[in-house]
């Protein structure tokens, strides 16, 4: 295990709020940040100490960039695999850049996930509205037409529910690489976040519940409520997964959870730090951010244990106006992210409230 000692410099790809708490931890354990991305005053290089603005195909850039640090990590999936491949050439990168290949594309994602035994939603892949016609009549609906790139907060998704819908729906996603979905009735939506260290150490943090407005994360409680036996199976998959990538860092598996058989399946794997995950900040002894720090830099890996519950509430767009009442409430950990423009749907800050007498 190569460890880098405080003072060694991190370089992140990508400039938003996880970049931000990532600069944070890396911070408290003796090490300096460098952010690349191409958007100027970003959360993230608010609190590092140096910030590269360009696009992430300018090969000049990168060259100096990937010179001036030790590491290099990236705090989003859609990071183009070829700037990571380029990095790699001069610079360690974590996690690696075939885990970003697989995670970008929905398509791979499920067949990488399938063939290690977990499920996920029925599915297949189509390039036209005739073909996923053809599909709807084996996965039946409802269904979703996904986008096989670049989807996010459900954008890049269309609701199937008849026949009618079909060529609306296609239209409305306005690419020929898409896949048709079987529509799961789950009972809740859950995450685990995992983490691997360069000796391969695996810790994961305790299953988290996640509720959603408007295709955004809104609400995380921890624990999630479901029983001992789902948590442990649920663990027990996010292992498989990163055990069998050769991954470093943290990596987040979000799963549909319902109450017949299979229980579980996996909707989503992001190869980075995640939204649902920032209750660990003030509920664990190493939060989501320090331990991705800790396992690119290969350090040993931290605590994941908490006690009682704790919620975390995304503060979107207008409801950072509630900062000042948020302040004054004992008990109320606030994180403001630094962006000056506040827009509908745009991530803002969050609230974290700890329960430890509770469960
Ligand atoms: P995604 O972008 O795939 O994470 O989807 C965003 C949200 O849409 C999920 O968190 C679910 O709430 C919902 N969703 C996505 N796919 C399905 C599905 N196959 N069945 C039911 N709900 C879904």
């Amino acid at each position: 295990m190569r460890s880098l000692s405080p003072g060694s410099n991190i370089g992140i790809l990508g400039g938003g709020q996880l970049g931000r708490m990532l600069a944070i931890s890396a911070a408290q354990l003796g090490y300096s940040v460098h952010i690349y991305c191409p958007e100027k005053n970003n959360p993230a290089e608010q609190v590092s100490n140096a910030a590269t603005h360009a696009e992430y195909e300018n090969e000049e850039a990168l060259s100096k960039f990937a010179n001036s640090v030790d590491v290099v990590t990236y705090e989003f999936e859609n990071i183009p695999v070829e700037t990571v491949n380029m990095i790699g050439r001069t610079t360690p990168v974590y996690p690696n850049s075939e885990v970003l290949k697989i995670s970008q594309d929905r398509l791979s994602e499920k067949k990488f996930i399938n063939k290690l035994g977990i499920d996920t939603a029925p599915f297949k892949a189509v390039s036209t509205s005739e073909e996923a016609r053809h599909a709807l009549v084996d996965i039946g609906y409802p269904a979703v037409f996904k986008t096989r790139r670049f989807g996010y907060d459900g954008k890049g998704q269309a609701i199937v529910r008849s026949e009618t819908d079909i060529e609306q729906a296609w239209s409305a996603l306005n690419s020929d690489k898409v896949i048709v979905e079987g529509f799961v009735e789950f009972d809740l939506e859950i995450s685990v976040i995992a983490v691997r260290g360069q000796n391969g150490d695996i810790k994961c943090f305790a299953p988290v519940e996640n509720e959603h407005k408007d295709h955004i994360l809104d609400l995380s409680i921890a624990p999630a409520r479901i029983d001992n036996a789902l948590k442990e199976d649920a663990i027990k998959k996010a292992k498989k997964i990163i055990e069998n990538i050769d991954y470093v860092g943290v990596l987040t598996v979000e799963f549909f959870v319902s109450s017949s058989s299979p229980r579980l399946r996996v909707n989503e794997v992001a190869p980075r730090v995640h939204n649902s995950g920032h209750w660990t900040i003030e509920a664990c002894p190493a939060s989501q951010f320090e331990q991705h720090i800790r396992a690119i830099c290969g350090l040993p890996l931290g605590g994941t244990d908490f006690i009682g519950e704790a919620r975390m509430t995304n503060l979107i767009g207008d409801d950072i106006f509630q900062m000042t009442k948020l302040l004054s409430e004992a008990g109320a950990h606030v994180h403001h992210y630094g962006k000056s423009d506040v827009k509908p749907g745009r991530k803002m800050g969050h609230v974290t409230r700890l329960y430890p007498n509770n469960g």
